[in-house]
């Protein structure tokens, strides 16, 4: 069967949206009128007549819509959906998350759907979500996305049993993961807090979603006489994906003209082509390519250059003490000892190898990187903290709790997961 293909005898009159990025589908439901009604229709009941390819999100739409209120008790008067998640969007805009990430709202209940209640935790694994189900919860922000690489089959392994029971309660799930990590005030930014006072910035840096929109060159050139202005702007407004803008100089005795051409990427070789018919204005092209600007304070990792140096091994004991662990792994740099003095960290929440490779600092602290990673910082003077994955991470959630709790002005109650933790401990 085709991708989005619907066997037309098994789902009636469905709306059944199965959102990627470039495919939507909706057909009608029809619900009946039984006691079933009350709950809806399993997930296999939907999903059963469909061939998946590259599911990474899952929307259920219902029309009318007979489903019932919402199933918890809470007395919280709650919030619409798409307004939890605007308030998740405020705090980690998700168009700072990287690009190979699957952030937002993966699990999205058939409306109406309001949120009373929301759960926190850092991995959706069948154990939390168990716990979010006897809660009544409505909600659950992961951390990590529960739906990460394609699904072609809802089937079989506990993620895909994780959804398929999320759905069946009728519960969003929603993550924020990379976006949370760039976002200033994030993960990473409560990581940093481990070292102590220091001026802390991103290793490298988001780029702003906005600007420059789609243009991808701007080609600047000068032109001498009014009628050649004239005729030169005729034709480049006659051009498909290019914006001309103009404005007048002068220059030494006379006057000049600065055409301005913002290019969409196919539209360049075609303003070039008519340029380079007009050799005087041609030796005055410039090309320019248009870069998103960079987000202040925004973007994966952390820099942090302490205000006063500390030995190794108080680093390490405030790490213990902002991570609430009483073990931590280090390997210390070549000719350091634990009375080394540490100016730098280097900081990345999770798995650090691919942000804090290369980069100059007395210490990285991240929650895992390989054993080869670990022996190039060590051979070039860098010391390695590895407090493991999720322990570098969760944390952050009680700073969530209470900014998302603000956002949503107290009408959904917020809280943590009691049972997610680090799969690893030190026995
Ligand atoms: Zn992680």
């Amino acid at each position: 069967m085709k991708f989005g293909s619907i066997e037309q005898s098994s789902v009636p009159d469905a709306v059944l949206s199965l959102q990627e990025p470039s495919t939507r589908f909706h057909r009608n439901f029809e619900q009946q009128d039984t006691p079933s009604r009350m709950l809806p229709p399993p997930i296999s009941h939907w999903l059963s007549a469909f061939s998946l390819r590259n599911l990474n999100r899952v929307s259920c739409l219902v029309r009318p819509s007979p489903l019932p209120a919402p199933r918890n008790s809470h007395t919280r008067s709650g919030m619409e959906l798409k307004a939890v998640v605007s308030a998740l969007e405020k705090l980690a805009p998700p168009s700072l998350a990287e690009s190979w990430d699957n952030v937002g709202l993966l699990v999205e209940p058939s409306p109406p759907f309001a949120v009373r209640s929301v759960l926190l935790t850092n991995d959706l694994t069948e154990a939390v979500l168990e716990e979010a189900l006897a809660k009544k919860v409505d909600f659950i922000v992961s951390y990590h996305p529960p739906i990460f690489r394609a699904l072609k089959r809802l089937t079989g392994g506990w993620k895909e049993r994780v959804i398929v029971k999320a759905v069946e309660g009728r519960v969003a799930l929603y993550s924020p993961h990379t976006a949370c990590d760039c976002v200033s005030g994030g993960v990473n930014d409560w990581l940093a807090k481990a070292i102590g006072p220091a001026s802390v910035s991103p290793l490298s840096h988001s780029l702003s979603a906005q600007f420059p929109g789609a243009w991808a060159h701007r080609v600047e050139f000068s032109v001498g006489s009014e009628a050649d202005l004239g005729s030169i702007l005729a034709e480049l407004n006659s051009l498909q994906g290019v914006d001309v803008h103009y404005h007048t100089a002068r220059s030494g005795a006379g006057e000049q003209t600065r055409v301005s051409v913002n290019c969409m990427a196919p539209a360049l070789t075609r303003t070039m082509k008519l340029l380079a018919r007009e050799s005087a204005i041609y030796r005055t092209v410039q090309v320019l390519q248009l870069n998103k600007p960079p987000v202040p304070d925004a973007g994966p990792g952390r820099i942090c250059t302490l205000s006063d140096p500390v030995t190794i091994a108080t680093a390490v004991q405030r790490i213990k003490t902002h991570l609430r662990l009483s073990h931590v792994r280090l390997a210390l740099g070549a000719r350091c000892t634990l009375d080394s003095l540490v100016l730098s960290v280097a900081v990345c929440a999770g798995s650090g190898s691919s942000v804090l490779n290369g980069v100059p600092a007395d210490l990285f602290l991240t929650g895992e990187m390989s054993h080869h990673d670990v022996l190039d910082a060590v051979a070039v003077g860098t010391s390695v903290v590895l407090c493991d994955h999720s322990n570098s991470e969760r944390g952050f959630l009680s700073e969530l709790k209470e900014a998302l709790t603000g956002q949503l002005e107290g009408k959904v109650k917020v809280q943590l997961s009691e049972t997610d933790r680090d799969p690893l401990e030190i026995v």
